[in-house]
């Protein structure tokens, strides 16, 4: 009896409700890196000029970068097809970072899912993967866009726990300050904001915050490995990569 009570009046709660769809979703929104000892830098804004000098200071230490890439930003991404490459073939881990870099949370639906698949389209051609990670430009995000990344397969959506600000203009000196103070937080994890076309952040800043993480004792990894020890893949593999034709414009 006082079951069938208990049932009745959960119904009943559940009919006065207003209707609530339920929303399960597979795509994780991420602020840091969740591994101790382990800190991602990541670019946003590229493909530009700097990202092959960025990858090299990377690979000259044995750490990892992290790059969203847009399709059309500072550059254009299938201009920048072989440094991609050459990118992707160092284990550098790439992501989306929308095509044309707007704020996803003033777009529509359909609009949000045309800034996905034209990235996707030029990583499946370029590469023959298509992108499981997004940054979203200005790290704006709402209930739409993680429908939509969710319903395009996607499996993170990284914000960050650092900003250098060096893409709104803070002094390179200032930059370094904030790594001598990443510096003493080892060996929580960070999750690191930079940009790629920028001249100082890649030829003062990387040099120097690579040198300051490792020295502090983290290990400068991707951000698909500074989630879990075993990492995981941060692309879906769709076939081999595409021959340039005259598709590949922006
Ligand atoms: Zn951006």
């Amino acid at each position: 009896m006082l079951s069938s009570i208990l049932v009745f009046s959960t119904l009943a709660s559940l009919a006065a409700a207003a209707p609530q769809p339920i929303v399960k979703r597979a795509v994780q929104v991420v602020s840091n890196c969740a591994v101790s000892g382990t800190a991602a830098v990541t670019f946003d804004d590229g493909p530009f000029i700097y990202e092959q000098a960025i990858a090299q200071s990377f690979d000259n230490v044995g750490a990892k970068a992290s790059y969203f890439l847009n399709g059309n930003n500072y550059g254009c991404i299938y201009d920048h097809a072989d440094e991609i490459k050459s990118l992707y073939a160092s284990g550098h881990t790439l992501g989306s970072h929308s095509w044309s870099h707007p704020d996803m949370t003033s777009l529509s639906w359909d609009q949000i899912h045309d800034e996905l698949w034209k990235v996707e389209n030029a990583f499946i051609k370029i590469l023959g993967v298509k992108p499981l990670y997004f940054r979203p430009p200005y790290g704006n995000y709402n209930d739409l866009v993680l429908a939509a990344l969710d319903n395009r397969g996607y499996k993170k959506v990284f914000i960050w726990n650092q900003d250098t600000g060096d893409a709104s203009g803070v002094s390179v000196a200032s930059q370094k300050a904030l790594y001598d103070q990443i510096a003493t937080q080892s060996p929580n994890p960070q999750l690191i904001l930079q940009h790629s076309p920028l001249s100082e952040t890649a030829y003062e800043v990387v040099p120097y915050a690579l040198s300051k993480l490792q020295g502090a004792g983290y290990r400068v990894v991707a951000v698909d490995t500074c989630m879990g020890d075993q990492g995981e893949w941060p692309y879906q593999w769709i076939g081999q990569p595409q021959q340039r034709d005259s598709s590949w414009v922006c």
